[in-house]
């Protein structure tokens, strides 16, 4: 679509949408700002409010003068203004899809990472990785720049890295990665979806444009994972941390092993990687065979790997204090993840978990928390829930907030325990966002060791 005079809506006046807007300026195109929050409760500069039409406090009709609505990946796609678009044939796309569109006949590489958890810590390994290696990346997408929020119309990158959530490949059109990858589906954001097989079915988008000349590098051990991409021709590679021998890539007595034309190129021991856990092995095994794809030498991606420290939020050690050492996993926002987390350490635990519902069933966490938990510390939205799932096998404390929760960690655990937040749940019952309940859980722990210490 040229978009030289079209007057495009865009829903959702945060960051993706924000972004959209100036770009579609840029772009010759009128666009028009609707978001269903008041003015006051949104964070938007004077020199965009000046220079952009916009109605806040609900969606109008307005909207629907549009030859095209950019909807931000908050927006339920379900709210009657996008229903009545569609019934009108306006069409609709994710901001995901307008960069797409931006760039799509260039030539550009564009990797494309999904999957419910590790987008952000495979994407960003791969932007570090290509970096490293001296080429012209950009890591953007969910992960927190936003697509366009980049000079992508020049034309000016060998590689474009994506970090795309479910929520946009909700609304994509002809949205194709050269690469995707799909690291897990496990239960997320069933409020938005009702049901798992809804879920899935929005993840598996990112294939539905693929052709025979594009790669999928898919999961072997997520039984979903492995069998999603059968119907599309797009061409598949698999890996595995332990039940399947990719011919790239494979893992194998704590080490994991570089392979091309049949010869062993590199070998990384699991003590040279600084990040923890074995889902981080997973997560590298995917980002080194898109490296491989990208025609990255063994030798830089080996570099990347050892070199790269990990992300904040993630599983992120704070300070050790009086034999008890803090981890920050605020990320953690679904029961997968804070599986993962309670099986990267050795010694007990004492968790805590809260925040907003999204209709998650923890149970499956049960028999893990049962033999790896010392304590279970719950607040927020979820407490209730999280009790009755838990009460019953491990000692369970419910707190009013992030303090009190850290607080009773501390009187609890005993030496050479773990207090690891890892809440399980969306922050936003209590605060901002993820970074907001991370930074404050370090600095309550900061104090604690200041006024104990
Ligand atoms: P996302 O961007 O998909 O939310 P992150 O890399 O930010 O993923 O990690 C989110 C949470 O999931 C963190 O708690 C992290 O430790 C955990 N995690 C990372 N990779 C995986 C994985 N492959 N499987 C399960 N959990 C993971």
């Amino acid at each position: 679509m040229n978009l030289n005079n079209k007057k495009v809506s865009i829903l959702g006046m945060a960051h993706s949408g924000l972004s959209a807007v100036q770009k579609l300026k840029s772009l010759g195109a009128i666009p028009f700002m609707s978001d269903s929050r008041p003015l006051n409760e949104l964070n938007i500069e004077n020199e965009i409010l000046d220079n952009y039409d916009y109605e806040t406090g609900g969606h109008t009709k307005k909207v629907l003068d549009a030859d095209l609505i950019i909807v931000s990946p908050g927006v339920p796609t379900s709210i009657s203004i996008l229903e009545n678009a569609f019934q009108k044939g306006i069409p609709i796309w994710s901001e995901l899809e307008l960069g797409y569109q931006i760039v799509k006949n260039f030539k550009s590489k564009i990797i494309g990472v999904t999957g419910s958890n590790g987008k952000s810590s495979t994407s960003t390994l791969i932007y570090h990785i290509l970096q490293q290696s001296g080429k012209k990346v950009i890591l953007a997408g969910n992960i927190g720049s936003a697509f366009t929020s980049f000079p992508i119309e020049n034309e000016d990158y060998e590689f474009i890295v994506l970090e795309v959530s479910s929520f946009q490949l909700d609304t994509i059109l002809e949205f194709k990665p050269d690469i995707s990858i799909i690291l897990n589906i496990t239960p997320d954001h069933l409020n938005r979806y009702k049901t798992f097989d809804n879920y899935v079915r929005s993840k598996s988008k990112i294939l539905m444009n693929q052709t025979e000349n594009d790669f999928t590098i898919l999961n072997y051990d997520d039984s979903i994972c492995r069998d999603i991409a059968n119907k599309y021709p797009v061409q598949k590679e698999y890996y595995s941390v332990g039940k399947f021998i990719n011919h790239k890539v494979w893992v194998k007595n704590n080490k994991i092993i570089l392979q091309s034309d049949n010869k062993i190129k590199k070998e990384i021991d699991f003590n040279d990687i600084i990040i923890q856990g074995l889902h981080n092995i997973s997560n590298i095994s995917a980002a080194t065979i898109a490296c491989m794809y990208c025609g990255i030498p063994t030798d830089d991606i080996v570099n990347g790997i050892i070199t790269f420290a990990g992300l904040e939020h993630r599983l992120e050690p704070v300070l050790s204090f009086k034999g008890i050492t803090f981890i920050n996993d605020s990320k953690a926002t679904n029961g997968a993840s804070v599986l993962n987390a309670i099986q990267s350490f050795h010694t007990p635990i004492n968790l805590i978990m809260g925040g907003s519902n999204k209709n998650e069933d923890f149970s499956p966490l049960k028999p893990y928390i049962e033999e790896n938990v010392r304590n279970l510390i719950i607040f927020g939205e979820t407490k209730e829930i999280l009790y009755r799932t838990f009460n019953d096998i491990v000692s369970t404390y419910i707190v009013n907030d992030l303090k009190s929760a850290v607080n009773q960690a501390v009187s609890v655990a005993k030496e050479n325990d773990y207090v690891l937040l890892s809440p399980g749940c969306a922050s936003y019952d209590m605060f901002e966002n993820f970074e907001d309940r991370g930074k404050q859980f370090k600095e309550i722990v900061l104090n604690i060791r200041t006024n104990q210490g």
